[in-house]
């Protein structure tokens, strides 16, 4: 076995670890837990806590803890250790299945929004067969799920398992008018690819701003920015893939598919991708993977930066959730077939996505928004606030022709053939695909480029999900009543959706000032900043979607609403705090240090040699002076804006005042920072500069 075989899942409780540690009959009832679905007999909890105990031990496991996904979008765990008394006085290593089933953390702790006034603070954690698992720093991780004690969902892993069974109900149905009678189930398949940033650790720890807010608030572009695009591709330098190599190890031991690793675009930039696996399997490995990068680096001397836009002018960082659908025998629908039959099946699930996307892109945007997102997207480099889909000029042309063709006979239509005969297989050459749309078709699967960096991939996914269940459901309402002459009702409903959902579709320039017009005027939303995105969260259509498809109740729509309100309000909160401390303590006194040496010189020069010319240290001294007045105002000025924000009790309404008012008196005060840190002396500058944090890893 290679080295890399050996590892691989070492770490995780998997399938084969399960057949070497459970008696048959507790594995066969397990098995059958995780295909269907259905509840674990508590008889057997015990037996499988028991194996689960003893092969985590073997592997120097101490402790377990229910490992589970909160609304603050990092991981939570409350590790307990096995060890229990024993009769003699001694210690005995202990895990029941009553402790393998569920948890109760102190819910109180975790952001509930307005469930935490309806309803009872106290919640559980419960375990979730579908997802394996693992041992991770000497304790045994068990996936769960997390409610309140009335059944609430207080974290991202309920919802998305809830729409991960909505779109297979829905996808059946369909799956069935096209007769496909072997398929059981059908899941949905996610690849979420990471970029992220490396610093050095020293320089790091000299930035308020990246210790607190993971963001830089203030530096002046260095003199060589990305220009060259020479990194992108470039040779990997050896610090950094030493750096990879051993998260890839440690990745590999928790089962995770890392594969591909390169730098991007910006300096200092690196990315990596997975291969692709099931829907709450790639959530829980991407929680995991960015976990492991950050303590990854810290063993390299080196942090790890998972934020939307750590450098202004920069590149930011996304992560791009690649996404198909489908059958438990392995068929890709989203896949174009070869014959006819297969080629109507391939257009309809297409058609699905691409009217979910139309109908629900408020929602869809709002799974990718956040504050540190609102920084990167609509900039450069990033998709903009709007959402289109990319399809590629083939496929447009071929909906284009479908759309028009009247011709279609009903009499000859003995076969199902939809408009054309046999689909091209789609080049999945990454060189012509259009970067600059935040949704694209790349030949079988979607890729949806708007999620940030540090986000969740749960949010999108379960807005994926669901939206795209529910036009299976209209799809499958539609043509189930009409099995008869399905050919004819099927060619008619895609030519119908063609015509109402085709304004989404875009495959032109989506950085360009024509586009934002353009989508203005086929009424697609353009959502430009968080606190203008979330009150989709309350929109009734919205609520429909999620309430039909018993993803998440009004009451828990309500409550994600607010807490994301209350989220951004904090992040800008601590942006501007910091900000104004950092300008007062580092900044203001650095500057005013240059300007009396400076000052000194002057006077110093002039006692010795009367008539020396010192008009550049004057000239010198006035233009720091200056830039120093001005930081100074402007930086009180934002101390008072950020105190009156906190007195803002209407949440939505804080939002608003941080979007409107702080940010723009936030850039006020980097400007003059950053001119001053043009033409103060670097040994005076209080910070690490942008030349030091991406040209020196
Ligand atoms: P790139 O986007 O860089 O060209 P690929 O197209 O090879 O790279 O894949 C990007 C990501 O999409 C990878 O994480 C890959 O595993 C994932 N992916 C490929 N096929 C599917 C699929 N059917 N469902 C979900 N993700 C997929
Ligand atoms: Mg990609």
């Amino acid at each position: 076995m290679s080295r890399v075989n050996e590892m691989f899942g070492s770490m995780v409780f998997n399938d084969a670890a399960m057949r070497e540690k459970l008696p048959k009959e507790t594995y066969k009832a397990l098995k059958k837990t995780i295909l269907n679905g259905k509840g674990l007999d508590p008889a057997i909890a015990n037996s499988v806590a028991a194996a689960m105990k003893d092969w985590a031990i073997e592997r120097g496991a101490t402790h377990y803890t229910h490992w589970f996904q909160p609304m603050t979008g990092v991981t939570a765990e409350k590790h307990d250790g096995f060890i229990a008394p024993a009769d003699d006085g001694g210690a005995i290593m202990e895990f029941s299945g009553k402790e393998l089933i569920k948890g109760e953390p102190d819910a109180s702790s975790f952001p509930s929004g307005g469930l935490r006034a309806t309803f009872e603070a106290r919640g559980y954690t419960a375990w979730d067969p579908t997802s394996y698992a693992f041992i991770k720093e000497n304790t045994l991780c068990i996936p769960t799920a997390f409610c309140s004690y009335c059944g609430e969902a207080l974290d991202k892993k309920t919802p998305l398992l809830r729409s991960i069974e909505a779109i297979n109900k829905q996808a059946m149905r369909v799956l069935k008018l096209f007769g496909n009678e072997d398929v059981k189930n059908v899941i949905t398949t996610v690849g979420a690819e990471q970029e992220y940033f490396l610093v050095d650790k020293k320089y790091f720890d000299q930035r308020n701003d990246l210790i607190y807010c993971g963001r830089t608030l203030f530096g002046a572009m260095p003199p060589k920015g990305q220009e060259l695009d020479d990194h992108y591709f470039g040779s990997i330098k050896t610090r950094v893939k030493a750096y990879m190599r051993d998260l890839d190890d440690e990745l590999w031991k928790l089962g995770v598919l890392a594969k591909t690793e390169h730098n991007e675009a910006a300096p200092a930039q690196h990315e990596l991708a997975p291969i692709y696996t099931k829907t709450n399997t790639a959530t829980d490995h991407n929680q995991l993977t960015m976990e492991i990068m950050k303590r990854v680096a810290e063993r390299h001397g080196m942090v790890c930066l998972l934020h939307e836009k750590p450098f202004d002018g920069i590149n930011g960082s996304g992560k791009h959730n690649n996404w198909s659908i489908s059958t438990n025998t392995g068929v890709n629908l989203l896949e174009p077939g070869k014959l006819p039959q297969e080629n109507a099946q391939f257009l309809t699930f297409l058609l699905a996505v691409i009217k979910a996307v139309d109908e629900y892109q408020g929602m869809l945007r709002v799974s990718a928004t956040s504050a540190g997102n609102d920084n990167r997207l609509g900039s450069n480099e990033a998709p903009p606030a709007i959402i289109s889909i990319f399809l590629g000029d083939e496929l447009t042309a071929i909906l284009n022709a479908i759309e028009k063709d009247d011709d279609f006979d009903q009499a000859e239509a003995n076969e199902l053939e939809i408009g054309v005969h046999v689909l091209p297989h789609f080049p999945q050459d990454t060189t012509d695909r259009n970067r600059t749309s935040p949704f694209a078709f790349t030949g079988n699967k979607f890729e949806f480029r708007m999620v940030g960096s540090s986000f969740s991939i749960a949010g999108p996914n379960v807005v994926l999900n669901t939206a795209i269940a529910e036009s299976l459901k209209q799809f499958a309402d539609e043509l189930e009543p009409q099995k008869a002459n399905f050919t004819a009702a099927l060619n008619k409903l895609i030519k119908s959706t063609i015509k109402k959902h085709k304004r989404i579709i875009f495959n032109g320039n989506g950085y360009g000032e024509d586009w934002f017009k353009e989508a203005e005027n086929r009424g697609l939303l353009n959502l430009r900043t968080t606190p203008d995105a979330l009150p989709q969260f309350i929109d009734e259509k919205n609520i429909a979607l999620f309430t039909e498809h018993k993803v998440l109740t009004k009451t828990e729509m309500q409550s994600r609403y607010e807490i994301h309100l209350e989220n951004y309000c904090k992040v800008l909160n601590i942006e501007a705090n910091t900000m104004v401390s950092m300008a007062k303590k580092y900044i203001f006194p650095s500057v005013t240090a240059y300007i009396k040496d400076l000052s000194n010189t002057i006077n110093e020069v002039k006692s010795a040699v009367p008539k020396a010319n010192v008009n550049a240290e004057q000239k010198l001294v006035e233009g720091l002076s200056k830039l120093v007045n001005l930081l100074y105002d402007d930086n009180n000025k934002l101390e008072e804006l950020s105190l009156t924000a906190l007195n803002i009790q209407d949440l939505q309404k804080r939002a608003d005042y941080y979007k409107d008012t702080v940010i723009p008196a936030m850039a006020r005060v980097r400007s003059s920072a950053d001119e001053l840190e043009l033409i103060t002396a670097k040994k005076y500058w209080p910070m690490p500069t942008y030349g030091d944090l991406i040209y020196k890893v």
